[in-house]
């Protein structure tokens, strides 16, 4: 499908078009490079009984080891692949390629082995009473597919958060709809094509295209037979279709909004500070949920790592993802860059110290129409100041110094966000401590975005509901059945 810019949805293990279609843009242009069909209604109710039907059918009756093999053959056919899925990615995106080359396709093939790996070694509980009334009998816990998932996804990392998703589910035996983001509905229609290669039923993966409030997105979140919605996205986003998972009580597991704080404490290494703090709130343009948007430097440092951070940000050049040259790509749609420009507004209105950036950098005449951004720094603000508040989900940050580590806990704690943070010291003790104490899901100490597959994932407060990754996954895509056998 390499040369296509159609991007039908895949319902029952075939491409499917429908009347209404809408743009897929090059962000790196702003103009059109796909057309993509919508699903209304009738054609999400369709992907919803296809995939009811597959759990009843050939999916439902595959034993473990042979569902585990075939997607071993899904993520080596990504692999084989790979060079398409990096393009289709970029285009949708504007993502520089070495940054998906390393993060984006990798994790999209390994988010289907490390599953098809642990579903085959999740150990039973089992217990055997001795109560009076019970002596010798035996329970065990029996895990079942929970049934048809709704996955909705976002834009920032399609194919890895949409397969992180995917993985689990048909791992556990489920059967899913998946709503990608409909500015980057690429590789999830790729992906359908992988999955009819390799022999997965008709039916077991299913893509329907198009929007979210009225449109696909609810359509797919309140359909009656969705068992469960996981879904990844904005915090307002999450409370919409949390609504809809109410009716039927139907399980929901999100991954949300962020507002992560960089601490940065006087004995960390700092050129690793630094490249670390550059690294988590400059990558994919700042189009990260674990991005670092505040940062907290102890004061005797501040000065110098402002301008040590300041060093690299301007040295991020503005390119096409092909360019081994780019440090930074576009943001992925026109309306994501103005709502960041908008921020950068506010940020000097409200009398912001513009560090670095601040506004949209020059290109050529062809790329002009593309969704640039500058990489940008403040100092100054308040920390009641909206932009240290809201989540801006951009190339951007605000540095403030402080004085101990009670005042810093106090100080990342301080949002109704929960995802994430990174520390940057070279005392053990100090790090457990602070890990401890500030109320995230996930704390990386002296690096950032080192993702081990098995190991939780999720956030605290606003920032989610549930846990995903290794066995966490299986909570969530199983039912846990207890059978108590009196012998
Ligand atoms: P979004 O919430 O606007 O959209 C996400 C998906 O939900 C899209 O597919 C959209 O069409 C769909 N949608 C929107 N309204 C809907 C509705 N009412 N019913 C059903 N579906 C609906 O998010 P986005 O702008 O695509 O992504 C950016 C956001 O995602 C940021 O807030 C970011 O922090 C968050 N995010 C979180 C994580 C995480 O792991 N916590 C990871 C990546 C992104």
């Amino acid at each position: 499908m390499s040369k296509q810019t159609k991007l039908k949805n895949f319902i029952n293990g075939e491409f499917v078009s429908s009347a209404s279609q809408f743009d897929d843009f090059d962000p790196t242009t702003g103009r059109v490079h796909a057309r993509v069909h919508e699903a209304d209604e009738a054609a999400v109710d369709r992907a919803v009984r296809a995939a009811r039907a597959a759990m009843q059918g050939p999916w439902g009756r595959m034993s473990i080891a042979e569902r585990s093999e075939l997607l071993f053959k899904v993520a080596d056919r990504i692999n084989e692949r790979f060079d398409e899925f990096l393009a289709a990615e970029c285009l949708d995106t504007g993502k520089p390629w070495s940054l998906a080359r390393h993060i984006d396709i990798p994790r999209g093939a390994a988010n289907f082995k490390v599953f098809a790996d642990i579903i085959r070694n999740v150990p039973t509980e089992c217990f055997r009473m001795e109560t009076p009334d019970g002596a010798g009998a035996l329970n065990y816990g029996v895990r079942v597919p929970k049934g048809v998932i709704a996955v909705i996804c976002p834009w920032n990392l399609p194919l890895l958060l949409m397969t992180w998703k995917v993985g689990p589910a048909l791992a556990c035996g489920n059967t899913v709809v998946v709503k990608p983001s409909e500015e980057t509905p690429y590789t999830a229609t790729l992906l359908g094509e992988v999955m009819n290669e390799v022999g997965v039923p008709p039916g077991v993966y299913n893509v329907v295209n198009g929007f979210g409030g009225d449109s696909t997105g609810e359509f797919l979140t309140r359909h009656p037979m969705i068992d469960a919605i996981t879904f990844t996205g904005e915090t307002i986003t999450g409370t919409a279709i949390m609504k809809n998972a109410a009716v039927g009580v139907r399980d929901v597991s999100f991954e949300l909004g962020g507002k992560n704080a960089g601490v940065v404490f006087a004995d960390a290494d700092f050129e690793a500070a630094g490249d670390g703090i550059a690294r988590s709130t400059f990558a994919n343009c700042g189009q990260v949920c674990l991005g670092t948007e505040r940062v907290y430097v102890q004061r005797s440092l501040f000065d110098r790592f402002v301008e040590a951070l300041a060093v690299r940000a301007k040295a991020l050049k503005p390119g096409l993802p092909a360019d081994a040259a780019t440090g930074i790509g576009p943001m992925v749609s026109r309306q994501q860059r103005d709502k960041v420009l908008g921020y950068y507004q506010r940020a000097k209105a409200l009398g912001a110290n513009v560090v670095s950036g601040g506004g949209v950098p020059a290109m050529p005449d062809e790329y002009a129409n593309g969704y640039w951004i500058e990489p940008t720094l403040w100092t100054g603000l308040p920390e009641d100041s909206p932009i240290i508040r809201e989540e801006i989900f951009g190339p951007c940050a605000h540095l403030r110094p402080f004085d101990d580590e009670d005042e810093v806990i106090a100080l990342a704690n301080d949002t109704p966000y929960g995802l994430c943070t990174t520390v940057w010291t070279q005392g053990a003790a100090r790090a457990h401590r602070v890990a401890e104490k500030i109320d995230v899901g996930i704390t990386w100490v002296n690096c950032w975005f080192l993702r081990d597959l098995r190991t939780s994932f999720g956030g605290a407060k606003h920032s989610g509901i549930g846990r995903e990754g290794g066995v966490h996954s299986l909570e969530f895509y199983t039912e846990l059945r207890n059978v108590c056998l009196k012998l």
